[in-house]
């Protein structure tokens, strides 16, 4: 195999954690060009939950390729674009008793975080925004400005105008209700912090450390959005798609956000970003907000057949069940491994393992990938191992995955 160092002068840019060229993908599997097979618990970021090239997607992707469908849609009507839209709808928006308007943004999670922002701001004309300690939105001006981690920022990027990081739920532990705490805040003209046009967050940050926000404070802010006339905006770019156990993260509290960002496993692997705006939110002129690649039909064609998934609740069964084993499992390392101190979070299939010893969480996923297990870490000076499985990963599969982490931990803390 071949070392890291020597992929790294040819594609320095794109080798982070896994230093092997990747060539094919089924499921949960991937292979790289030499032929080793890896277990994915990464799941591109929370891009996979239908796991790598299913079979159905594939198909229609073929029949649509067979048709000569590559057309430029941008603003015009397609036929893959209707059935999308259509799918989407009927299998989703509906069903949930939602009514939403669907605005294309382009082809990454980021350019849906962009629209909501900038939306937000157009149709309240006020300028603050208010995101959240650890959270993350992507790294182009706007969404970089909301995304609180200091590692993506440099001074001349200047880009945190208008934006005011509050504590995210649990920051300061049990003792502070951080939703009061911004209540009070936006209360006091003295403050310092203005009324905001949006209060945007993620109900559980992916890469901040797999961090979750309990049912009473999104319930809590959904109120002091509703009161203030503030914009609540619900990023559910990496955990939408069914990896809470529900479609949309945000379903358990029950609330109803303004404005979702959605992109990553909506499209199965390809790019699609939107963002579901409430209708009276639709202000834009058209043509306002617009750009070339804003909806490729080939997303489009693998977004609608893989919302067959949602014709019926198996997948959420599925989620929950092998979320209760996931967390079951971490658990009982934290118990067998008094030593590292370790805390489990999470919710459906996001869970995460906090290490709190410097660099241990990184190593372990280095081990890891040299037992063919994909592992990446997130949180707080990357403290956290995020386990992030396709949420249609075989149970055998997720048993070997996770008896690898036992091994891992062993190996490492002994
Ligand atoms: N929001 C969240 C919650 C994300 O996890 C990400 C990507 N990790 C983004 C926004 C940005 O998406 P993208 O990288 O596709 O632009």
């Amino acid at each position: 195999m071949k070392l890291f160092s020597d992929y790294e002068s040819e594609v320095r840019s794109y080798i982070r954690s896994f230093p092997v060229v990747f060539d094919r993908a089924d499921g949960s599997i991937i292979w790289d060009d030499q032929g080793n097979e890896y277990l994915d618990f990464f799941a591109g970021a929370g891009t996979l939950n239908y796991g790598h090239n299913p079979k159905a997607m594939n198909q229609a992707l073929i029949s649509y390729l067979n048709h000569q469908g590559i057309l430029h849609s941008l603003d015009k009507a397609t036929v893959a674009k209707q059935k999308f839209i259509e799918k989407f709808y009927q299998t989703i928006i509906k069903p949930r008793g939602l009514d939403y308007k669907i605005q294309f943004t382009g082809p990454t999670g980021t350019n849906a975080v962009e629209a909501a922002i900038k939306l937000a701001r157009r149709v309240t004309q006020r300028g603050n925004v208010i995101a959240f300690t650890q959270g993350y939105h992507g790294l182009t001006m706007g969404a970089l400005a909301i995304t609180a981690n200091d590692y993506y920022h440099q001074q001349i990027y200047a880009s945190r105008t208008n934006v005011y990081h509050a504590p995210y739920d649990g920051y300061f532990g049990e003792t502070i209700n951080t939703a009061n705490y911004i209540r009070q805040l936006i209360e006091d003209s003295s403050s310092g912090v203005s009324m905001p046009a949006a209060i945007i967050l993620e109900t559980i940050q992916g890469e901040g450390g797999v961090n979750t926000a309990s049912k009473e404070w999104l319930q809590e802010i959904e109120k002091l959005c509703r009161e203030k006339n503030i914009f609540l905006i619900i990023d559910d770019i990496q955990v939408g798609n069914g990896r809470s156990g529900e479609f949309f993260s945000f379903e358990f509290a029950g609330i109803k956000p303004d404005i979702v960002c959605m992109s990553k496993s909506i499209g199965g692997g390809l790019p699609l970003a939107f963002t579901l705006i409430k209708p009276e939110l639709d202000q834009w002129l058209p043509g306002e907000h617009t750009g070339t690649f804003r909806g490729n039909n080939l997303a489009f064609v693998a977004a609608a057949e893989l919302l067959t998934y949602w014709d019926n609740d198996e997948l959420s069964q599925a989620v929950l069940q092998k979320g209760h084993m996931i967390k079951r499992c971490l658990e009982q390392f934290v118990s067998d491994f008094p030593q590292l101190k370790m805390s489990v979070r999470g919710r459906g299939m996001i869970w995460g393992l906090e290490i709190p010893v410097a660099g241990f969480a990184k190593q372990l996923s280095r081990t890891l990938f040299e037992n063919k297990l994909l592992v990446e870490t997130c949180g707080k000076e990357d403290s956290v191992v995020k386990i992030l499985p396709p949420l249609i990963i075989k149970q055998a599969q997720l048993e070997e995955g996770l008896s690898k982490i036992g091994k891992g931990l062993q190996m490492l803390a002994s």
